[in-house]
């Protein structure tokens, strides 16, 4: 049998590392919008909630298999904020976004010492939209945040988010160096095996 997964997103670095992952199972990954589907609302409080919706809503556009990401970084200081509103933190689109977000996040812990944070992934996965068990994978990757932004790499809060037991930030690592222990590698290791056991896909 073929086995396809749609990716509820339209993002092709990402299509890029599912496909990796999942190519050991024999699973061809095919971004939504290949297939017509419109990226759908986030309307819930949580990661999980949000991101079986977006599973769903592809896997019933589709007819197919569909698996969902949502990824955001949750600031103990602040209650778990920014959460899922990560990406829109500032209330900023498009270009800018990431410095604005990450001046935000500056600005909102000034005077405070405790600088714990972590970034969360979660993936859903369902076989239709009626799947009574959909799969969940969680990935934590835990830091802290600094004041002065450090390294050229990676996107979003990475260059703020300092990894204590290596001493630099996420920015200053390798793409493959953050793979291996980042929030989304973590999920993903954890996903595969739910694939294998609970959909027999081998
Ligand atoms: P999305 O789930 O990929 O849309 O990510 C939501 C937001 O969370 C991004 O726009 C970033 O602001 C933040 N984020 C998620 N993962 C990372 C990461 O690995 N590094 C830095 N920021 C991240």
């Amino acid at each position: 049998m073929k086995k396809e997964l749609v990716i509820a997103s339209n993002n092709q670095g990402k299509l890029r590392e599912f496909g990796a992952m999942f190519a050991p199972l024999g699973v061809t990954v095919i971004n939504q919008g290949a297939l017509g589907v419109e990226a759908c609302d986030e309307p819930f409080f949580t990661f999980v909630e949000n991101c079986l919706h977006k599973a769903r809503h592809a896997a019933r556009v589709t007819g197919k298999p569909a698996m969902a990401d949502d990824s955001g970084l949750c600031v103990d200081a602040l209650g778990g904020a920014p959460g899922v509103y990560s990406a829109r933190f500032a209330g900023v689109d498009g270009e800018g976004k990431d410095a604005a977000n990450n001046a935000a996040l500056v600005q909102k812990l000034q005077g405070e010492s405790n600088r714990r944070a972590h970034f969360i992934c979660v993936l859903t996965a369902v076989r239709s939209p009626e799947d009574p068990e959909p799969l969940v994978a969680v990935g934590r990757w835990h830091g802290e945040i600094v004041d002065e932004p450090g390294g050229e790499g990676g996107f979003g809060y990475d260059p703020h988010f300092f990894v204590p037991e290596l001493g630099k930030t996420a920015a200053q690592l390798s793409a493959e160096e953050k793979n291996a222990r980042s929030h989304r590698g973590q999920a993903l290791l954890a996903m595969v095996p739910l694939m294998r056991s609970v959909w027999g896909w081998a």
